[in-house]
């Protein structure tokens, strides 16, 4: 891609944030949902038919998921944060247990394990990636099997910013160390694995369909399983844990009649929203197509760039590109990066870091974590230290990412 907007000798030279001219008069934002005509027919179609939740809309969208992603079973559920509830309860985590997770990362994917009484330990990222490490993985099962701790049921690895985790190897650890693998995929819809789409591995994936992910349903979740037990669960743990089907009740004292077998939540999509999914996974190939191209525009933008870096993509992967962080090099990264986010902003490029590690969190420095995960994730404060995600979303149009890249460079030169 070209970038022909003069920068050094002239007037836009002048940085924003030391009262130059913006290079550009209106805000973009980093994220933003496409909605369309077709999905707004869709949406009102759904308003005016018998059923405002829980009707066939709600199938026909699971259908669409679980097909596009390769799995048998899915569950829609209220939100991305209910979706890891469900799959955590499902998976049999309780009281006392712990999971290994990512600390780069939603502060959801930890406080769904709160939620029931159990506890986050944090294995380490690759800074060049923001992956969770499988070798950090294995020490920390290692370390516990050591001490004999049986508390440990489950690693969640986050397909952080598209891409996703290296689900083999991680699948390998669970195996051998007798945990379940859960994928927090609420970026990965839409992304690759090998020969298969990614946003799923181990017994359980969960998504999110908030509008700043790869589609929207305003609010909404999913759960995707090949496991009939755990599809039956989260079913139940989707509607207070009432069981109707008459072949799975314990008595039967007439038509009306069904069980509240386990305590569940009301934690239901209505069909407004999934009319709203349904229409736009129609368009998640277009959708990824496009966030392709962005990556590959700033890509190959910020090749030779001696400040910022991309992060590295694994050539068994194709990531959705939720995301589009680059990193910025070299020391003092901590000031740098403030510097760069502060005056992006102020030339009304919008901007994000994801992510604080969850660890860092007042809340759980105060009332979750017993040791210093700081200390024991150099790779994951590296990556905070230096993070920036730049906009990236379908609708953004080429002079739009020529306005970032030329911000990003006339910052560069003031750096
Ligand atoms: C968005 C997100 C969630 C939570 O999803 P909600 O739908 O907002 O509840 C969880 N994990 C990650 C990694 C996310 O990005």
């Amino acid at each position: 891609m070209q970038t022909n907007s003069p920068i050094a000798g002239c007037d836009q030279s002048s940085l924003a944030i030391r009262g130059g001219k913006p290079v550009r008069e209106t805000w973009l934002p980093y994220g933003h949902q496409v909605i369309e005509d077709d999905d707004i027919a869709a949406v009102t179609a759904a308003l005016t038919s018998d059923f405002l939740t829980q009707g066939p809309r709600i199938q026909e969208f699971e259908n669409a998921v679980a097909d596009h992603v390769g799995v048998k079973y899915a569950v829609a559920i209220a939100n991305g944060t209910a979706a890891l509830h469900a799959a955590y309860e499902a998976a049999g985590i309780s009281t006392g247990d712990e999971i290994i997770t990512s600390p780069i990362t939603f502060a959801a994917t930890s406080n769904a394990s709160l939620y029931l009484g159990a506890k986050p330990l944090y294995a380490d990222v690759a800074p060049d990636t923001g992956l969770i490490s499988a070798a950090s993985v294995e020490k920390l099962l290692k370390e516990n099997r050591a001490k004999g701790n049986k508390k440990i049921k489950a690693v969640v690895a986050v397909d952080y910013a598209g891409q996703p985790a290296d689900y083999d190897t991680l699948q390998t650890l669970a195996d051998q160390y007798e945990v379940s693998l859960i994928i927090d995929a609420a970026h990965s819809l839409g992304a690759r694995y090998k020969e298969r789409a990614g946003g799923f591995a181990g017994i359980m994936s969960t998504m999110s369909f908030h509008p700043v992910k790869t589609i929207t349903t305003g609010e909404g979740g999913i759960i995707l399983t090949n496991d009939e037990k755990l599809y039956d669960r989260l079913l139940a743990f989707r509607s207070h844990g009432i069981e109707k089907r008459k072949e799975r009740l314990q008595k039967h004292d007439g038509p009306w009649y069904h069980e509240m077998q386990t305590l569940g939540f009301n934690y239901r999509m209505c069909d407004i929203q999934a009319a709203l999914g349904t229409s736009q996974m129609f368009k998640l190939p277009g959708f990824i197509e496009r966030r392709l191209q962005i990556a590959a525009a700033y890509t190959a933008a910020l090749k030779d760039s001696n400040s910022y870096r991309t992060i590295t993509i694994s050539g068994a992967s194709q990531s959705a590109y939720h995301l589009f962080p680059i990193l910025i090099n070299g020391e003092n990264a901590r000031e740098k990066r403030r510097f760069v986010f502060e005056a992006l902003q102020k030339e009304n490029i919008g901007i994000q870091v994801h992510y604080i590690p969850t660890y860092q969190m007042p809340y759980y420095k105060e009332q979750v974590v017993d040791r210093d995960w700081s200390a024991l994730c150099p790779g994951a404060e590296d990556f905070y230290s230096r993070e920036i995600s730049l906009p990236i979303f379908p609708s953004m149009t080429m002079s739009d990412i020529e306005d970032v890249l030329t911000a990003l460079k006339k910052i560069e030169a003031n750096l």
